[in-house]
């Protein structure tokens, strides 16, 4: 992963910063070439730098979501409580089929607006309303301008069953750009499948083995109730690999946790979707660690959820809560202790999300040699200014609105609460223009 050129040098001075071992203090980060240089109580500073004081913040790695379906950025609140066949039918076919490629570019660049805006530094984003050439330039562009890093997981419009010989031209023509053109490394690349839960075993054999001869990571729905099987299918086809990413998970049987296990695979786990949709009672994410299988948060469709990973790491405990728990509730007990804790989560949504998309080593923690994509929250509003750590104040209550600066890669994109650039007045003037046409074309 190449670094994005940044211009400055900067400091963050004095504000609580989260280790990668959990605890916080006041320290200081050091930035340089788009990487973190030091972070401590004396760093070694040139006197170059640009210097931002970030006294009264939590200084902690950038949120990581694996599992966003960027285009629907323009349709957020587009949907609600339907479960996931209406949903398709109403987001997917009858507001996405009509989309241009000006309209994917506004989605994709509202999507990672309300992104970084949340302090979300990388998203994959997987990418399944791209029919043409110009939707696929249309997708990577928004993405490359909004200043978010990703790793786009390109799927076509309905996969190799459409118009089979431009899906492998299209895969071909991506791929091939990836060494030139994609961002200086900000953006890497993967495949979004439709595997076995939609798709024929044939399909998902081609489409398996395009992916491996290009080197492409994979990244699948399954698990989800009422579609079983899918790893058992895939392991009947022997694709199982340590490339896969499965979305969801939730109804895995036992044999097919131990098959994503023993091959390596990782999870995405998208708490609101996954329950108020019905794809499962609980997300995967206690299963997933229990298992020794790499898990990471995703806000999936917010079309239909929030776009803030914050809401999903609080569901996902209290869900995991509520699964541990139901044993000894049904036996009339008081539980016992806790399995999982918020540090767990918040792990999921930095280091876990970090893992899943194949950047361990690269991103998730503040520590030297990292990527510095960082965000900082102000701890001064009421909701944050606790007694405890601030790192629990965090994980309980911030939201989109505490997010004061987002910094990928060396480049601020949000600071004092406000998006650099002119970011969100282009990406407003593109989703309004977007909107317009989309309501015309439903009518
Ligand atoms: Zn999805």
């Amino acid at each position: 992963m190449p670094d994005t050129p940044v211009s400055r040098p900067l400091l963050l001075r004095g504000g609580h910063v989260l280790f990668p071992d959990g605890t916080s203090r006041i320290a200081d980060v050091l930035i340089r070439d788009g990487r973190i240089a030091d972070a401590g109580d004396a760093v070694a500073t040139a006197g170059d730098e640009e210097i931002i004081d970030t006294g009264g913040q939590l200084v902690m790695p950038g949120l990581v979501d694996t599992h966003r379906h960027m285009w629907l950025g323009s349709l957020s609140a587009g949907s609600s409580d339907v479960t996931l066949l209406p949903y398709a039918r109403q987001v997917n076919e009858r507001l996405g089929d009509g989309f241009t490629a000006e309209d994917v570019y506004a989605g994709v660049l509202w999507g990672a607006v309300q992104a970084i805006n949340a302090g979300v530094t990388t998203v994959a984003d997987w990418a399944h309303n791209l029919g043409s050439d110009a939707d696929i330039d249309a997708n990577l562009r928004a993405l490359h301008d909004s200043g978010i890093r990703a790793r786009l997981y390109f799927g076509g419009k309905a996969g190799s069953s459409g118009d089979h010989s431009r899906y492998e031209a299209q895969t071909r023509r991506l791929h091939a750009t990836q060494a030139t053109r994609l961002s200086g490394g900000r953006i890497a690349l993967g495949l979004a499948l439709r595997g076995p839960s939609m798709a024929t075993p044939a399909e998902t054999a081609y489409e398996f083995g395009l992916a491996r001869e290009l080197g492409l990571p994979i990244s699948l729905h399954a698990g989800m109730a009422g579609l079983p099987g899918a790893v058992d299918q895939l392991g009947r086809q022997d694709l199982l690999g340590p490339d896969v990413n499965y979305v969801h998970a939730n109804e895995f049987t036992e044999r097919e946790w131990k098959q994503v296990a023993e091959s390596g695979g990782t999870v995405s786990a998208t708490p609101t979707v996954d329950m108020t949709m019905g794809l499962g009672t609980h997300p995967a994410t206690g299963a997933a660690l229990e298992h020794g299988v790499p898990v990471g948060l995703g806000a999936d469709t917010v079309a239909y959820g929030p776009s803030d990973l914050f809401a999903e790491m609080r569901l996902a405990l209290a869900a995991e809560r509520s699964r541990t728990n139901a044993g000894p509730i049904e036996r009339g007990e008081m539980p016992g202790g806790l399995r999982h804790s918020h540090l767990d989560m918040l792990d999921l949504a930095t280091r876990g999300g970090a893992r899943v998309l194949g950047f361990a080593d690269q991103l998730g923690e503040i520590a030297v040699g990292r990527q510095a994509d960082l965000i900082t929250l102000d701890l001064s509003t009421p909701h944050l200014d606790g007694f405890g750590s601030p790192v629990l104040a965090a994980f309980l209550g911030a939201g989109p609105r505490d997010v004061d600066t987002v910094i990928v890669g060396g480049r601020i994109l949000k600071h004092r609460g406000t998006l650099t650039d002119g970011l969100l007045e282009k990406a407003r003037q593109e989703v309004r223009s977007s909107r317009t046409r989309i309501r015309g074309r439903s009518l």
